[in-house]
């Protein structure tokens, strides 16, 4: 069925069960994150449509339905499930965009690997994406794109259908230049981009990063700027001017530029922090912590998250701080999510050496210091950890926005608690009352730690409220708010969000 929003993310809007030999979809696990903000939207227009894809042995004969009718809670919507195989999978996903590009990103140069890529496979992933949204969309429908692993798809659309209205987010970071440029595909990918209608970023620095590196690459002018908004002012500092690229010019074409960043269904979280259930694994928790303070670490497995070089700062807390011996716990979830790449098992491997060897050095049978974790916490469960922890200790080396840390602050309804929080993830321009440090500098990350297991119940809850204010003004709804409204002109799909 033809549609006037089409949205193509590459994961599947829903968990497929089977039960007794049929297939049933049901809602994502957690409701949490941006897939039901997304499907959400579909509850405003007419027709919708989403793209994704799923592994298939043989993708003439995929043994599923291309392309299913959905009418759940969120509206009737059509899913369009591309079929791929194993190695496209494989080539598309886990080596051109977790080896190739991640890595240029979030700044790590050196762990960028050329050798594996398949760059034919990748375009041709990416053209199926972008020939299942033009066959979706209606006449002048907007299709709104979602992260780098579908960055050719604008371009493709766009020559199959000039009549479109074509926006796409970035989720991660967007490097400067030097570092983008470093991709061989570069100016293809930029090209894409600037097909679009809009291009979305998280925060102003990324924002300009992307302008930059247009412009370092092809003739794009910028026709307009915009004043950053004074509560994504904290990294002001890093940007040339306070006035961020708004609208840009590329050949015959005009592009926004679009700045909003993303956040977390904070209703959603308060009341399942609120609830009994809630309450009952708060009191557990604290009986088994007993008189320990608790720091706690969410994140993934991966180098961007900084993980070592947390546990190092807390081999050097508890060693500067006999006084501490006893007293404290750390909680550090570092969940495996792409086990098969070898980047990830090293930095899985580092952790569990540290782990073991923190325990080792200054643990006994009464208390150990750290409960290293690496299965995937139910997101209730986290819920109460995150009422009960004295601290989080969110330090990623880079991080395209982080909702653990914002997940934190909307959970704590108690007012109580304290945040230390990377400043190289996006969520820092967001969250600027929280206890900031640079994950580089073993003087910040340690002056940090100590400041927040110090501060004063006062000065906890002066900076919380605070904190809990900006959760609330950037909330998921309030970012898809937001990206609806830069893609002003788009018709009929914009009434939709007020
Ligand atoms: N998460 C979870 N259980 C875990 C670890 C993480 O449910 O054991 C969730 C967490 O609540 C958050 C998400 O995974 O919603 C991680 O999102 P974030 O933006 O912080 O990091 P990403 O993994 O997307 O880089």
């Amino acid at each position: 069925m033809p549609s006037d929003l089409v949205i193509v993310y590459h994961r599947q809007p829903y968990e497929e069960v089977e039960v007794d030999g049929k297939v049933e979809y049901r809602e994502n696990k957690s409701p949490n994150g941006i897939v039901p903000t997304l499907k959400s939207l579909f509850g405003n227009v007419p027709t919708g449509a989403w793209i994704a894809w799923k592994q298939a042995e043989d993708p003439e004969n995929p043994g599923f339905e291309k392309v299913i009718q959905i009418d759940d809670a969120y509206g009737k919507y059509t899913v369009s499930r591309l079929p791929l195989t194993k190695e496209q999978v494989s080539s598309f996903y886990h080596i051109t965009s977790k080896e190739a590009f991640w890595p240029i990103l979030h700044n790590f140069k050196e762990r960028y690997n050329y050798d594996p890529v398949d760059w034919p496979t990748f375009q041709e992933v990416n053209r199926k994406f972008a020939e299942a949204a033009a066959a979706e969309a209606n006449p002048g429908a907007v299709v709104w794109i979602h992260d780098y692993n579908l960055w050719l798809v604008a371009g493709y659309l766009r020559a199959l259908r000039p009549d479109l209205r074509i926006a796409f987010f970035h989720h991660t970071p967007f490097p400067s230049a030097d570092m983008f440029n470093v991709l061989p595909w570069r100016k293809e990918i930029m090209q894409s981009l600037l097909a679009c209608d809009v291009v979305g970023f998280h925060i102003p620095r990324y924002a300009e990063n992307f302008v930059g590196a247009a412009q370092s690459l092809l003739d794009v002018e910028v026709t307009g700027r915009r004043d950053v908004p004074e509560s994504l002012m904290t990294d002001g500092g890093a940007l040339s001017d306070r006035r961020v690229p708004h609208s840009l010019r590329y050949r015959d074409r005009d592009i926004t530029v679009a700045t909003s960043p993303v956040g977390v269904n904070v209703q959603y979280i308060e009341d399942l922090a609120q609830s009994e259930e809630t309450a009952a694994r708060v009191a557990a928790i604290r009986e088994e912590l007993g008189d320990c303070r608790l720091i706690l670490s969410v994140g993934r497995t991966d180098y961007t998250k900084g993980g070592i070089e947390q546990l190092q700062a807390y081999e050097r807390l508890l060693k500067a701080r006999p006084d501490l011996r006893g007293k404290v716990r750390l909680m550090h979830v570092s969940v495996m999510a792409n086990a098969n790449m070898t980047a990830y098992q090293e930095v899985q491997a580092g952790l569990e050496s540290l782990a073991g060897h923190i325990n080792g050095l200054y643990g006994s049978f009464e208390w150990q210091p750290l409960a290293f974790i690496s299965n995937p916490v139910p997101f209730k469960e986290l819920i109460a950890y995150y009422q009960v922890a004295d601290v989080a200790w969110i330090t990623p080396l880079a991080d395209g926005m982080n909702l653990v840390c914002e997940e934190y602050v909307s959970a704590r309804s108690d007012g109580d608690g304290c945040l230390v929080l990377s400043e190289f993830a996006g969520a820092a321009v967001v969250l600027s009352d929280a206890v900031l440090t640079n994950p580089f500098s073993h003087r910040s990350m340690d002056a940090a730690i100590q400041r927040a297991l110090a501060m004063d119940e006062e000065t906890r809850r002066h900076r919380m409220a605070s904190l809990r204010a900006a959760t609330h003004r950037h909330s998921v709804e309030a970012w898809a708010a937001e990206q609806m409204r830069s893609f002003d002109g788009f018709g009929s799909v914009l009434s939709m969000t007020g």
